[in-house]
């Protein structure tokens, strides 16, 4: 029986079954799953140091599909970036995580993943701003998180975009730091609120001890340009602890919490709020 459950397995595999779609079959299957409401959002929990405390939740999208199960973001994203159904599906991404966040104590934010189509599409502002007031959210507990490749497009109705949210209260983060190729250049064009520490840099910070000297210049960076750094990926008490001495200001990673269903983020709160 183990064998068996194992062959099925590897027949469904989500990136393996994406990959032999054609790209329009994808997006026919986006789009139905998108009216037929397979998809949800997981909310990961992210620490602030300073207390110990659940600062906000970072929504990542699951496609719950009939037959494959649970596929992850990245065998779908990418594909979704190519056909520009990521427009839709990250304005459901951007609605469902706010009216989530709205019922959630008030200090407690909610951080979204912008793709850089999205910012090409054109209306990402007026999409935000109508996202916000739908679901009654204050401006100041959203956090949108783009990686360079929204700045890397030569455009400067861009910046003019992300000047407009950041003025609306909205704070705006940069995801997966360090992975790119001119990172700190990203940080002159735009101010951002908050870095986000690749994990790939948190991995090494257990075995090579060269991590623990970017991970603390990173840290003095971002507090000379007024901004805030979360390490992502965090897994060990190790990690946390020298995560911690660099001064990080919040912590994400499965040693505090996988994302979990919408659901659980009450009850999770409230054992926090029994410790
Ligand atoms: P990301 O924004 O860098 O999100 C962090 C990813 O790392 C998530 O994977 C999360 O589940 C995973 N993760 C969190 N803690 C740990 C840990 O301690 N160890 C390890 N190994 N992994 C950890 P996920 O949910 O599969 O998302 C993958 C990527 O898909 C995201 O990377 C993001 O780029 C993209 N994505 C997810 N949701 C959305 C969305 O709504 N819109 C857009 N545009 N992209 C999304
Ligand atoms: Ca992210
Ligand atoms: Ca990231
Ligand atoms: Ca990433």
């Amino acid at each position: 029986a183990k064998a068996e459950g194992r062959g099925i397995h590897r027949f469904f595999e989500p990136a393996m079954d994406v990959a032999v779609q054609t790209r329009r079959g994808v997006e026919l299957d986006l789009r139905a799953a998108l009216a037929e409401r397979q998809f949800a959002l997981a909310f990961q929990p992210f620490l602030d140091l300073s207390d110990n405390r659940i600062a906000g939740f970072e929504a990542l999208v699951r496609w719950h599909h009939p037959v494959r199960g649970v596929v992850s973001p990245a065998a779908f994203v990418p594909i979704a970036e190519e056909t520009g159904m990521i427009v839709p599906l990250g304005e459901w991404v951007l609605r469902q995580a706010c009216r989530e966040a709205a019922r959630w104590p008030n200090g407690v934010r909610v951080s979204v993943n912008l793709s850089p189509v999205q910012f090409r599409s054109g209306d990402i502002d007026a999409t935000v701003i109508a996202a916000l007031r739908d679901a009654g959210l204050d401006p100041h507990r959203l956090e949108l998180e783009i990686t360079e490749g929204v700045l890397l497009q030569d455009n400067a109705s861009t910046l003019a975009i992300l000047h407009r949210l950041k003025g609306l209260g909205v704070r705006i983060a940069m995801d997966d730091f360090g992975t790119g190729y001119s990172s700190l250049g990203y940080l002159r064009a735009f101010p951002f609120d908050k870095i986000k520490i690749d994990r790939a840099f948190v991995a090494d910070l257990s075995v090579r001890p060269d991590a623990l000297a970017i991970v603390r210049a990173v840290t003095t960076l971002a507090d000379s340009l007024d901004m805030t750094t979360t390490a992502e990926g965090v897994e060990t008490e190790e990690q946390l602890s020298h995560l911690r001495g660099a001064g990080c200001t919040e912590v994400q990673g499965y040693l505090i919490s996988r994302p979990v269903p919408a659901e659980a983020v009450a009850p999770m709160l409230a054992g926090e709020c029994g410790e």
